[in-house]
């Protein structure tokens, strides 16, 4: 018999029976055996090795995909059901983006057909599984679990998206604090799920500078409003597991041997 994980949902914050929340959706790949390790894990490890490196690594092994225990049944069929496809559906989309983007002029990719409001919510669910006691979140929960609930606070929340052109999944959760003054800190989290990428800001009417492409606008459609939509090709690369970091692999390189060349013999 299957082990019965008991917690707070993480959307309705009912106590119970929590059910296997795939973070990406399963019906964007995620799907197969993974193999995750821990930020703390790839940080401290004593030899020296770089980001991308795992062997010898303590893992988690999944049979099934990525995820967590974290939403009740009912909440985790609501969301499938309502805004899962639609995840699906962006998830083939960047894909398409980052494996054709040979042309060097062009600059941006349209999505015809999609649902905005659906596909946030997907995002934001997948943000609150992440992070399920954070009560920042709490309105993010309840825009969640109304179907036609719209519109975000935009003092409050920022959501950006780019393209991840690395076979990478990650998330930092919760209190990257980026600014100096601290009455005024934006907090950003990330989650990255190739080929798709996401920031999440708090606060962000503090901050001038943002990565990614805006996408906070998708709350103010309706559920059932389809659009046509442009994006930047704004292809990232992921290495290691701090947000905002999108050195790639030859720029890590680098940075990692110039440091060595400054130490101490
Ligand atoms: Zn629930």
């Amino acid at each position: 018999m299957s082990k019965k994980h008991y917690g707070k949902c993480a959307l309705c914050g009912k106590i119970g029976t929590l059910s296997f929340e795939h973070i990406p959706p399963e019906c964007a790949g995620n799907d197969s055996l993974i193999k995750a390790y821990s930020f703390k894990d790839l940080l401290c490890d004593e030899k020296d090795r770089l980001p991308w490196e795992t062997e010898g690594l303590h893992y988690e092994q999944s049979q099934n995909g990525h995820g967590k225990y974290s939403l009740c049944e009912k909440c985790n069929s609501l969301t499938g059901h309502l805004y899962g496809k639609e995840y699906q559906k962006f998830d083939l989309f960047a894909l398409r983006v980052v494996s054709e983007n040979k042309d060097p002029n062009k600059y941006c990719a349209e999505l015809k057909k999609a649902y905005p409001n659906r596909f946030i919510k997907q995002v934001l669910s997948l943000f609150c599984s992440i992070e399920p006691e954070y009560s920042a979140y709490d309105e993010l929960r309840s825009f969640v679990l109304d179907k036609h609930a719209k519109g975000l606070d935009k003092d409050k929340f920022r959501l950006t998206m780019f393209f991840v052109r690395n076979e990478i999944l990650m998330y930092s959760g919760n209190s990257n604090l980026i600014s100096c003054d601290k009455s005024k800190d934006t907090i950003v989290n990330q989650l990255v799920a190739y080929p798709l990428g996401f920031l999440l800001y708090l606060n962000p009417s503090n901050q001038k500078n943002y990565e990614g492409t805006d996408i906070t606008l998708f709350a103010d459609y309706d559920y059932d409003h389809e659009d046509d939509i442009v994006f930047p090709i704004d292809i990232r690369e992921v290495n290691t597991g701090f947000p905002l970091d999108f050195r790639t692999k030859d720029e890590l390189l680098k940075a990692i041997n110039t440091e060595k060349v400054k130490e101490p013999s």
